[in-house]
């Protein structure tokens, strides 16, 4: 008997060798293995017969190789195969296939899938590339006859068959894969779990999880084939759901838990009001109004907050989050503000100091780039509790810095971050500050809750014991770029509560955008010379991309060359790449905000944050080398002013469709809601977020687009399980589900914290 957990080299048929194939596809258990789904089903109950094939439609043929050969035309080698049913013949074509060359053998049983084509020349009707296997040998047993009908017993045919994606190769073959799991299901333990609550079971009419693995490989004859391909059978719908289910209950379980932790209740009376009035340099727009209310609010709870800041670049989200900080520091507090890139650190100090220290708060860069003097001093300001907002990178955390009463803190994630490495750095964040191994200031705890809890913030085992200062896991407020649509933002951010800028503040007028190719870049130039004269600056960006990044940063520096000495010879320009020393950075930088620079050339360093509202216009070079995420970002760095603005997309070389089509986006709209849309539509949810290093859940079966409805519907049942015991549930039940979750969690995501 197999359990699921069992490893697959002891499914019958597989072994230490194929399992290690396996492995590279993340197939290790059983269970992984009995969730390997067909990407397709062919129906082989019905398979056609060749006199009855009709040009235009798909079809399936079961026929006999006759003969194949590889042929050279002047343009290309193709491949020709001639299958028969009796006398009945049909002609396969494959083009460039010198690879099939020996792959048919005369008396072979073949299934062939494809579009039904006529012949342009002869009329005679044939398949062109169709898909196929090879699923017997009319000459293995002798007779043709007795094989065939071997063969019609056999998972090959007279029913819909599963069609698995080839692994290793081609070593492990779709046909290799029927068979390999059918022996597995036929020897699978009888008593399956059923982890799923029986009420949840009900609302969605979900069947048992023996049936959905068997019928999800070997559907009933009766299944549809549509409902087959769009993975909409009962069977499919019952593992979707599953999965999605226990990803939403940990999400959901993980919220909990940070509210029921004791946090900082801030007081929020006139007082407070009136501090946060009077560094507003503008009148809010009601959707700030609305984000700060609902963080407001959050803060005065007395749990911890978690909370995702949503707005496109430029909607306004940095004053927001500092009119949050002005709350915490207000009470006594101090806040860390952490931002992905040092550039994106300097430019929120920048803006700190304009906004918060003109207003009497003690503001600190702390970035890995200082001398070790001036970081030690910096960090003992901190320690002393002389710094009330502190700015850094990531880094920040990492390095534990000593703080004296932290209360908040505010990580610009831009779009780096997904749901998995927030977990890791919350946790993380809840030790920022701790100074010493919290499990030393609280001797008596485990380790396992050291994250938790009123850590002795910032002060050292003893002093945390004397303090009589009222200490809580800090606020959180998570700020991001990227907007997302909605239904993957329950996944992402499934673990934090959402406010979303919506609007962008008022005088911004529409920027103009367009596609050329860099033949006419002499035009391009013009324009932007035109820019200049008007007392407006420009950015001109190159890519580099980390893979080539030596190439093409001297790509980079020799175009601002070039520009400098032979185009704008007349003009100021200046040059920001990631890898100038930080003084650096940051005197261009300056000079750039200043308007001593009329054109920056830049790698996408500027992507984040840089806010120089005089600057109208913007070239990117090799657009079409960018992601439509990361276009949408740099051209937020435009169109912050009242003048109107321009974009400029100058393409270089082949441009691939994909390619076309985020530039067309990119023409089309602005908004970046539908662009997401679009890029999510591009890449796949997988890539959305650049790879499973974003931190994205990464499922077996589920596919977040397809799927959208049975996530909302999880994340529903998820709640309603964990308000409960109730009249439909029972705490069993709970506990049951709570137990599969923590397991699957551990499994999949490696977090063990999780519950
Ligand atoms: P984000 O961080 O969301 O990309 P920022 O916070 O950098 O956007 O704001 C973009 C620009 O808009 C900044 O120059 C900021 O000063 C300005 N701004 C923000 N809110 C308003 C507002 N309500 N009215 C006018 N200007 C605003
Ligand atoms: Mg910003």
């Amino acid at each position: 008997m197999l359990e699921l957990a069992t490893s697959v080299q002891y499914a019958k048929g597989i072994g230490p060798r194929l399992a290690d194939v396996l492995a590279t596809k993340g197939i290790h258990t059983v269970d992984d293995l009995l969730h390997y789904l067909p990407f397709r089903y062919e129906d082989r109950l019905n398979p056609r017969s060749i006199p009855e094939l009709r040009a235009g439609e798909m079809a399936t043929v079961i026929a006999e190789v006759r003969n194949s050969g590889l042929f050279r035309t002047r343009r290309m080698p193709i491949f020709q195969m001639t299958a028969g049913q009796g006398r009945s013949r049909l002609k396969c074509i494959w083009f460039n296939a010198t690879y099939l060359r020996d792959k048919f053998k005369p008396g072979q049983i073949v299934a062939l899938y494809g579009k039904v084509e006529g012949d342009s020349r002869s009329g005679e009707l044939q398949i062109v590339q169709p898909q196929f296997e090879i699923i017997g040998d009319s000459s293995e047993d002798g007779a043709a006859d007795s094989a065939e009908q071997k063969i019609a017993a056999s998972l090959e045919i007279g029913r819909i068959v599963p069609i698995y994606e080839s692994i290793g190769q081609g070593r492990l073959t779709p046909r290799w894969f029927r068979r390999v799991i059918h022996t597995a299901l036929e020897n699978l333990t009888p008593d399956l779990p059923e982890p799923i609550p029986a009420a949840v079971r009900r609302h969605l009419s979900l069947i048992s999880p023996r049936e959905a693995l068997w019928k999800v490989h070997w559907p009933d004859a009766g299944e549809s084939l549509q409902d087959l391909q769009s993975s909409r059978t009962p069977a499919h719908i019952r593992l979707i759901f599953e999965e999605l289910f226990f990803v939403e209950l940990g999400l959901e379980l993980k919220r909990r838990e940070q509210k029921a932790q004791t946090g900082i209740a801030f007081r929020l009376d006139e007082s407070v009001r009136a501090a946060i009035k009077k560094i507003l340099p503008f009148h809010p727009t009601a959707a700030q109004k609305r984000a700060l209310k609902e963080i407001a609010s959050d803060m005065e709870k007395p749990f911890p907050m978690r909370r995702l800041l949503q707005g496109d670049v430029g909607s306004g989200k940095t004053i927001v989050a500092f009119e949050a900080a002005i709350i915490a520091m207000e009470n006594g507090y101090q806040v860390a503000l952490m931002a992905p890139t040092e550039i994106l650190a300097q430019q929120h100090y920048f803006s700190a100091r304009r906004i918060l220290e003109a207003a009497g708060y003690r503001v600190v860069l702390l970035t890995g780039s200082l001398e070790d003097d001036r970081k030690r001093e910096i960090r003992r300001h901190i320690a002393q509790g002389n710094a009330q907002l502190v700015i850094g990178t990531h880094a920040l955390i990492e390095q534990k810095v000593e703080f004296d009463k932290l209360g908040m803190v505010i990580v610009d994630e831009q779009h780096r971050f997904g749901v998995l490495q927030r977990f890791k750095l919350m946790k993380k964040s809840s030790d920022v500050g701790a100074g010493v191994s919290p499990a030393r200031a609280e001797p008596n705890s485990p380790a396992s809750t050291a994250h938790v809890g009123t850590a002795s913030l910032g002060r050292t085992g003893e002093d945390a014991r004397r303090s009589t200062v009222s200490t809580g896991e800090p606020d959180v407020l998570v700020m991001t770029a990227t907007p997302i649509p909605r239904t993957l933002a329950l996944t992402l951010y499934g673990d934090l509560d959402v406010s979303v800028i919506d609007e962008m503040p008022p005088g911004r007028t529409p920027i103009v955008t367009r596609c050329v190719s860099d033949e006419r870049s002499s035009e391009v130039w013009e324009f932007v010379r035109k820019q200049v004269a008007a007392g407006h600056q420009v950015y001109v960006v190159y890519p580099v991309i980390e893979e080539n990044e030596e190439t093409e940063l001297k790509a980079a520096i020799k175009m601002y060359k070039e520009l400098s000495n032979r185009i704008f010879t007349d003009l100021k320009v200046g040059l920001l790449h990631g890898r100038m020393e930080p003084d650096l950075k940051e005197q261009v930088m300056r000079l750039f905000q200043k308007g001593e620079l009329d054109i920056l050339v830049s790698t996408t360093v500027i992507e984040v944050g840089v806010d120089v509202a005089n600057a109208t216009m913007m070239v990117i070079e090799h657009a079409e080398r960018f992601g439509l995420a990361q276009l949408h970002q740099l051209r937020g760095r435009i169109g912050r002013g009242a003048a109107k603005s321009y974009c400029v997309l100058m393409t270089g070389g082949k441009v691939s469709e994909d390619g076309e089509r985020r530039l067309d986006a990119m023409v089309r709209t602005s908004d970046g809601f539908q662009i997401a849309e679009l890029d999510l539509e591009l890449r796949g949810p997988g890539e959305f977020f650049g790879t499973r290093q974003a931190g994205m859940p990464s499922f077996q079966v589920a596919n977040l687009i397809r799927d959208r409805q049975l996530l909302e519907a999880a994340k529903r049942e998820a709640a309603a399980v964990l308000a409960g015991p109730n009249a439909e549930i029972s705490q069993d039940e709970i506990n049951r589900a709570l137990r599969y979750m923590r397991t699957r969690w551990q499994k999949t995501y490696g977090l063990v914290e999780v519950g």
